[in-house]
């Protein structure tokens, strides 16, 4: 090991080289994960500055026989980007390969290097003039390396898609330490295999990204934001189609509260004024960016209300008249999972199912939860748009959160996941399966598909260097 600790030393400088050899080191920051669920121990956290540094350092860990865990931002949810507790596996973190490379307007692209921020790489877009569409909460520290590898989604999927999407051309350092240049800026290009495709998702199993080229916008004239009660999740959908047809590509955000993940926000978070949620059982927030003007955003939005409340679709609604009242109404929204994590540990579940199906996904699996773990309390919400609910599972009030959790999380996942299956759904809708959900593969995954998986991971990495015993183990 002394003699690879040598070697990636000589290749990205002393200083890049980070082990438990030094006692004033902390690694806590790249060994322990965002939810505080796994803390690894790693070899050593190496931090290349360019490509060429990633790939010698993927030749030398790949001769040493040494595994590799890539790592942005440490922002995952599913235990993917920290090392196991071996004290045997390099953490090559991408966080010093931030560049913006090239904006290209014509193109309506932007070539940027894997450890950018996201939200730096919005503001670069914003100053150049366009949009770069990605956003989650976690904009302010996930990188685009992270994003693409776990091929996020966030709020404005429902019209710019996951960030597979949003990539045109990657630049990736194989398991073996060769660099494929990817990086076109192509709409089109049918020559043979989508490779792009296959390395968003990959988390960090089938190669390393460095780079990446991504769509951009011209931004939008107008972006309002307005919130509406509904008497129900069937009324819920409903609103999605009406705002479908009404706001067309306009539509850029469909998010549903239920009634107890706000009295959560209400609860923890005072200074937050959360409109309409106590006498409602769910919350709409829906966004409508305009190409026009604000004046035909809002016309636009009325007549979409105006429908909705006819047909008993929305009982209430307020519509922003500020871009600070927007804020704080998207804040509402990215303020659930704090609050969720205030009131205690809980039971996370990120699932889709087809939108049509899911009032019934939830009525049943309410009901199912209720019968066999008595005084369970749903904290439901998540991007309707897209079928993409967080279905989180809180202890009973009062009770010992942490006793649930160890004694309660097996039977309730099975619980879900099977309702999930049951409804034509998936287990990861945008978070990725890591190590938490890998063992669910084999079970909820169709068997055709895992096989062909585990192909494509040995025709890659054979010697299973990148990111063992993540998503197939
Ligand atoms: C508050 C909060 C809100 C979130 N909201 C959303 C949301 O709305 N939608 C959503 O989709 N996700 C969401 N997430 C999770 C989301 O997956 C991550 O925030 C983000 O996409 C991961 O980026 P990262 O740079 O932090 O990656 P990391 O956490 O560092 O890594 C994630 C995975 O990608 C791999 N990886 C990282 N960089 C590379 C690379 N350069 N090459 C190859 N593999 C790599 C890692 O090995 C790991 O498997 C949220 C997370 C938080 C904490």
């Amino acid at each position: 090991m002394n003699a690879l600790l040598t070697r990636l030393r000589g290749i990205v400088g002393d200083a890049q080289v980070l082990t438990h050899d030094d006692p004033a080191t902390d690694l806590s920051a790249w060994e322990q994960d965002w939810r505080r669920r796994a803390h690894g121990r790693a070899l050593a956290v190496v931090r290349p500055a360019s490509t060429a540094e990633v790939a010698a350092v993927v030749k030398a860990c790949a001769a040493a026989g040494v595994s590799i865990v890539p790592q942005g931002g440490n922002t995952g949810l599913v235990v993917g980007s920290v090392p196991d507790d071996s004290g045997t596996q390099v953490v090559l973190s991408l966080a010093r390969m931030n560049a913006v490379r090239d904006i290209d307007g014509d193109n309506l692209t932007v070539t940027v290097e894997a450890g950018c921020v996201l939200q730096t790489l919005q503001d670069a877009a914003e100053a150049a003039g366009f949009l770069f569409p990605l956003s989650l909460a976690a904009e302010g520290s996930c990188t685009i390396g992270g994003n693409l590898a776990t091929n996020a989604g966030g709020t404005q999927v429902v019209r710019y898609g996951n960030v597979r999407e949003l990539c045109l051309g990657l630049e990736v350092v194989t398991a073996q330490g060769e660099v494929w240049d990817g990086l076109s800026g192509l709409r089109k290009d049918n020559t043979g295999y989508d490779l792009r495709d296959l390395f968003v998702g990959s988390e960090g199993t089938l190669g390393v990204i460095t780079a990446a080229t991504l769509k951009l916008y011209p931004r939008p004239a107008a972006q309002l934001t307005a919130w509406a009660a509904v008497p129900s999740l069937e009324a819920a959908v409903q609103l999605l189609g009406l705002a479908h047809r009404h706001l067309g590509a306009g539509l850029t955000g469909f998010e549903v509260m239920g009634q107890f993940a706000l009295s959560l926000v209400a609860k923890h978070f005072p200074q937050q004024r959360v409109p309409l949620w106590s006498e409602h059982p769910y919350c709409v927030l829906l966004e409508n960016s305009d190409s026009e003007s604000e004046e035909h955003a809002r016309g636009q939005f009325e007549r979409l209300l105006e429908t909705a409340f006819e047909q008993g679709v929305v009982s209430d609604a307020v519509v922003a008249e500020s871009l600070q009242q927007a804020h704080a109404l998207w804040h509402i929204r990215e303020s659930i999972p704090l609050a969720q994590a205030e009131e205690g540990l809980n039971i996370k579940h990120d699932i889709s199912i087809p939108v049509s199906k899911i009032p019934a996904f939830c009525a049943e699996t309410d009901a199912l939860l209720q019968r066999e773990v008595p005084g369970v309390r749903l904290v439901n919400f998540g991007h309707l748009g897209d079928g993409n609910l967080h279905y989180n599972v809180q202890a009973p009030e009062g009770g010992d959160a942490s006793a649930f959790l160890r004694d309660m999380e097996a039977q309730v996942n099975h619980l879900v996941f099977d309702q999930v299956r049951r409804f034509d759904g998936s287990i990861s809708a945008e978070h990725g399966v890591g190590s938490l959900k890998a063992d669910k593969l084999p079970v909820y995954k169709d068997p055709v598909a895992l096989a062909l998986m585990r192909s494509i991971k040995q025709a890659l990495d054979p010697q299973n260097i990148l990111n063992p015993g993540r998503v197939l183990n």
